[in-house]
């Protein structure tokens, strides 16, 4: 029960979805969260009276991660209440378009990898002022929710596909630049998981059915079973794990071509 006890930890978009059960998974054990929305502060609220039960400190913050103002702003806020940070958990994203690349907006493009890829860089930068300035940069995590679309393509999804296969080199650049002080930054890519960014597949039954007949396991994962894995990347018991990801998808990734 006190695997996290005494460390704070941030969760991006932590209001729904994967980043609601790691948050309320670090809080179980004993990790002090700030929760994270783009929108719907309620759902956010709801999340920081489920983490209170725990009796662990916990505040949310609205904040558009695309968005760098608002990301510094949130950091500095986050230092008066909180003080050091010890794990950030970039996972706050949007889904890409379906659109082919030829007839696919700027405007589209730009949403998606502001949300995945310059979100997480403004993030992590905050997060490393942090660590500079209290000095405290060994046993700190930097854990970032990618995807399987880091290394696997699917046509129409161009944006989101290039946000994630970015997150990988970006996440093992920083890994490299923290290594010598035994900061690790790790990536965990989902398969398909039952949150609310798909629902257009989970609220049809023909959809879901689908997507369950290609998956291995015959199902979607459970946000949990994602936060175990971040659980596990947030603990002392990942010391010498750095530069790696972590796959979640009941055996999606590794089907061959003609699956
Ligand atoms: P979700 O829609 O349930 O949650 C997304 C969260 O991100 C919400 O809290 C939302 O408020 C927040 N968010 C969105 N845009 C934001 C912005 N601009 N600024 C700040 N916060 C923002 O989705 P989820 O499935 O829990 O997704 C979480 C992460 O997991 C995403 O990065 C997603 O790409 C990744 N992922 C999900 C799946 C899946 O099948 N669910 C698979 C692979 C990867």
């Amino acid at each position: 029960m006190d695997t996290l006890k005494g460390k704070n930890a941030l969760v991006t978009g932590s209001s729904s979805g994967i980043g609601k059960a790691i948050a309320l998974l670090f809080a179980k054990e004993g990790a002090n969260v700030i929760v994270t929305y783009h929108s719907g502060k309620e759902r956010a609220d709801e999340v920081v009276k489920e983490i209170s039960q725990y009796g662990v400190k916990t505040k949310a913050y609205g904040v558009d991660v695309a968005a760098e103002a608002d990301v510094k702003k949130l950091f500095a806020m986050v230092d008066e209440e909180f003080g050091d940070l010890n794990i950030l958990v970039n996972n706050a994203g949007i889904n890409g378009s379906g659109i082919p690349v030829e007839d696919m907006s700027t405007e589209i493009w730009d949403r998606v990898i502001k949300t995945n890829l310059y979100g997480p860089f403004f993030c992590s930068r905050e997060y490393l002022q942090y660590k500079k300035k209290y000095k405290t940069y060994k046993g700190s995590r930097i854990i970032n929710v990618t995807s399987i679309h880091e290394y696997v393509n699917v046509p129409g999804n161009a944006n989101y596909n290039a946000s994630k296969s970015g997150m990988r080199n970006f996440a093992y650049t920083m890994a490299l630049e923290l290594a010598s002080r035994e900061m690790t930054v790790n990536n965990i890519a989902p398969g398909m998981i039952l949150t609310p960014i798909n629902e257009k597949v989970i609220d049809d039954p023909k959809k879901l059915q689908a997507a369950d007949d290609i998956i291995p396991f015959h199902r979607g994962g459970d946000p949990m079973e994602v936060a175990q894995v971040a659980l596990f990347l947030a603990s002392d018991a990942s010391s010498y794990v750095s530069g790696s990801t972590y796959t979640v998808d009941g055996c999606l990734s590794i089907l061959g071509p003609n699956a």
